[in-house]
Formats: C-alpha cells, sequence, structure tokens
C-alpha cells in the first residue's frame, strides 16, 4: 500500500526534540534518567491525537498500536534514548520516522494489519554498559542475572535505576509477550559511517548486522637488556606483535571484513628492556559468518608465523563473540525497491554497529534502512544528516512498511 507520508513533519518532530532534550552539548536523553522521560512525553503528546493504544511494557518498551483489520502486527520505531552528549538523529530518526508512517497510516483509516510504533529501551547502553536492553528482554535473550550487579558511574545498580521507571528486572523476560503476533520489523536509522556519504547516496539498505570476533592475542618472548642483548639474539614480543598487526590489516582487506588492534600492552614496559610479552585486542567484522571464520582461522596463522618470525609463541584468549544476523531477504527487496523510486539508487550495505533489529531479526522478518551520517560522525554533538537524505530516508521507509503491511495482510 501506499504511504504517502509528509517527511517534513517528522523533521519538524526531530528538531523539537533537539530543542527540548539537546542543546549545544549534544542530546541529554540517557535512557532511565528524568530527560529520557522528558523525550517520551513529547512523543506521547504526539501519539495523543492519533486512534492508538500507547502501553509501556515490563521492560520499560513505549509501545503505540494502531488496530488493524488483522491482529497480524508490523513493528516500526526505533529507540529514543541518546548516549550523554549524543547527536540529534541516532535512534530519534527512525522514532519520527515511524511516529509519521504511522500518523499517515491512522489518518487513512483502519490498515489491513495491525501496525504498532515501539520505542526500546535503553538501547544505548550508555549509562550501565549494556547495550540493546529493551529489545533482548521482549526477544526472550537478556539474562537478569547478567546485569543485575551492573552499577552506573555513580555507584547506582541498575535494578534501582530500573525500578525509579516503573521496571522491575526480574519481570521484564514478560515484554515477550508483545511479539506473539508480530510478522515483520522495520527500522530507519542513520549510517553512524562514511559509507552512503563516500558514494554520494542520501540511503541505502541495510543486508544485517556483521558478526563479530573480539580475542587478546598474547606473543610471549623473552625480557632482556636493552643494552647487552645483541639484535641477532632477542625474541622480541612487541616485534611480532607488530609484524601480526600489519599482516592481520591486509587479511580483513583480502577478506573484505574488518580487523581493528584496538590497544596493545607490553611487559614488562620499560624502556631499557626487551618486551616479554605483548598483549593485543583484537575486534574482527564480517557479514558473512563463513568468511568471519576464515579471516580469524588465517589470522590465527598469521600469528603464529609473526611469532616464529620473532622466536616467540603465541596464546588466543576469546573476549566476546557474536554471529552476523542477516535480515529478511524479502524485506531486503521491498526496501531496495523503495530506496530506488525514491532516491534513485538500491545500494545495500552491512550494519558495523549492532542495533535492536539485531535482535528481532532472529524472531521476525527485519530489514533497516539508512541514511547517510555527514562526515560519518555519531555519539557526538557534531551528529548530522543533509535535510534533503533525512527526508529522502523517511520516504523511502515509509514506502517499505507499505510493502510489509502488504505481505502481512496476505497472510
Ligand atoms: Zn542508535
Amino acid at each position: 500500500m501506499e504511504i504517502a507520508c509528509q517527511p517534513e513533519r517528522a523533521i519538524a518532530d526531530l528538531r523539537a526534540l533537539a530543542e527540548l532534550t539537546g542543546g549545544p552539548g549534544g542530546a541529554r536523553r540517557l535512557c532511565w534518567t528524568d530527560e529520557w522521560e522528558n523525550a517520551r512525553g513529547l512523543l506521547r503528546e504526539a501519539l495523543a491525537e492519533l486512534p492508538v493504544e500507547v502501553e509501556i511494557d515490563e521492560a520499560g518498551n513505549l509501545w503505540a498500536r494502531l488496530a488493524g483489520a488483522r491482529p497480524e502486527t508490523v513493528v516500526i520505531g526505533s529507540h529514543i534514548d541518546s548516549v550523554p552528549n549524543g547527536g540529534w538523529l541516532d535512534g530519534a530518526l527512525g522514532v519520527m520516522g515511524a511516529l509519521e508512517t504511522l500518523r499517515t497510516l491512522a489518518a487513512a483509516g483502519t490498515p489491513p494489519c495491525t501496525v504498532a510504533l515501539v520505542d526500546w529501551a535503553d538501547e544505548e547502553g550508555a549509562r550501565f554498559g549494556r547495550s540493546l536492553f529493551g529489545s533482548s528482554a521482549a526477544c526472550g535473550t537478556l539474562d537478569p542475572d547478567s546485569v543485575r550487579e551492573l552499577r552506573d558511574a555513580n555507584g547506582v545498580r541498575l535494578p534501582d535505576a530500573l525500578a525509579a521507571h516503573g521496571v522491575d528486572l526480574d519481570r521484564a523476560h514478560e515484554a515477550t509477550a508483545r511479539l506473539r503476533d508480530v510478522r515483520a520489523y522495520l527500522e530507519l536509522h542513520i549510517e553512524q559511517g562514511p559509507v552512503l556519504e563516500g558514494l554520494g547516496l542520501p540511503v541505502g539498505t541495510v543486508l544485517g548486522t556483521v558478526g563479530v570476533e573480539r580475542n587478546r592475542v598474547i606473543f610471549r618472548g623473552q625480557a632482556a637488556h636493552a643494552g647487552s642483548t645483541p639484535m641477532t639474539h632477542r625474541r622480541d614480543s612487541f616485534l611480532a606483535a607488530a609484524r601480526f598487526a600489519l599482516a592481520v590489516r591486509d587479511a580483513a582487506v583480502r577478506h573484505g571484513g574488518m580487523t581493528t588492534t584496538g590497544g596493545a600492552a607490553s611487559q614488562p614496559g620499560v624502556v631499557t628492556a626487551i618486551a616479554g610479552e605483548t598483549a593485543l585486542l583484537l575486534d574482527q567484522r564480517h557479514l558473512d559468518a563463513g568468511v568471519l571464520a576464515a579471516l580469524l582461522a588465517e589470522s590465527q596463522a598469521l600469528a603464529e608465523e609473526a611469532a616464529t618470525a620473532e622466536g616467540c609463541t603465541v596464546e588466543w584468549e576469546p573476549i566476546w563473540r557474536i554471529e552476523p544476523i542477516p535480515f529478511d531477504a524479502d524485506l531486503i527487496a521491498a526496501a531496495r525497491r523503495a530506496c530506488q523510486s525514491v532516491a534513485g539508487s538500491d545500494r545495500t550495505l552491512p550494519s558495523g554497529p549492532l542495533h535492536d533489529a539485531a535482535e528481532m531479526a532472529r524472531h521476525v522478518p527485519t530489514v533497516m534502512i539508512f541514511s547517510s551520517s555527514t562526515n560519518g560522525i555519531s555519539h557526538a554533538k557534531e551528529e548530522d544528516t543533509p535535510i534533503e537524505h533525512l527526508e529522502l530516508a523517511i520516504r523511502a521507509y515509509a514506502q517499505t512498511v507499505g510493502a510489509a503491511i502488504d505481505r502481512v495482510a496476505a497472510g
């Protein structure tokens, strides 16, 4: 179905939100705070004018349900919370884009299936370090014990912060009931990276979120005196790590993935000693699970080679991993058609950052649309996107939601 939305109304909503909860220092919508509730207040005011049922679920997610001819539901939305000193678009674009889509649908009468807007609670995890709180609770992947002891910078425990906003951590999983009739999830977001801008494109369709392998790679040689040990007699763990860092960068380029050596620490770490041990922090990403596994295996072989070349040994310690989460092929096709018709390009790209859509994609057909990000900057007050790109992205999003409604209504 055609959803002839008016993107300028969503832009006005975004500006009003920035005025209320932003400013020269950036957005201040840290989850589980009064400013976050203020932001939601603005959203609730707009929703109060629509024939929708607004509720907060057991995990603190806000739902606005526009009943359709059938109970099967298309969910649209994103997150209104922000990092401290964040940008005006991260999450907010998806919420206001969904609001405009819902507003347009409501004005046209009863949709053929139910459409629900969701504002996920605590996507950012900026206060307690656990991202995707609300969506993972609704999707049944949140283990309450894994977050129970988390504290913010002021020592406030996560369960207490939640309780202050009416959420009982041990009942958060009851939010899973909200997904019973859900058949599709669509999220609009800024790219938060430089790819679309670099291609001169306003919008793109997201193929999924990349898989991540994080490891500590520890090279061990022999600490020895910097003055008395000839260059020919050294087992220098730092040099092995340096060889490896360069080789693994090239491997990532060959595989079309990403590898970051985010940290390096040598022992004993003094200017007069050869580094006996050097530990690297390695983050590797790819959209394809097979290619990510191949990149990891090749990296392990490269580490052995680098270690041997410097007379060292190497050991890998896993830190964290997540598999790639691909989006739905039919919804990707619908989003590409919408982007093509609205903006003249059907470019696709993976998402490096995780999103609530990654949680939803494990359960229901899901897709995301990205708008460009100026200079690729996000999680900063400089975050921005040309207004015409935002408008094109909102129109492409609404059109894709229309296609999803058609599919769900057809059973
Ligand atoms: Zn976001």
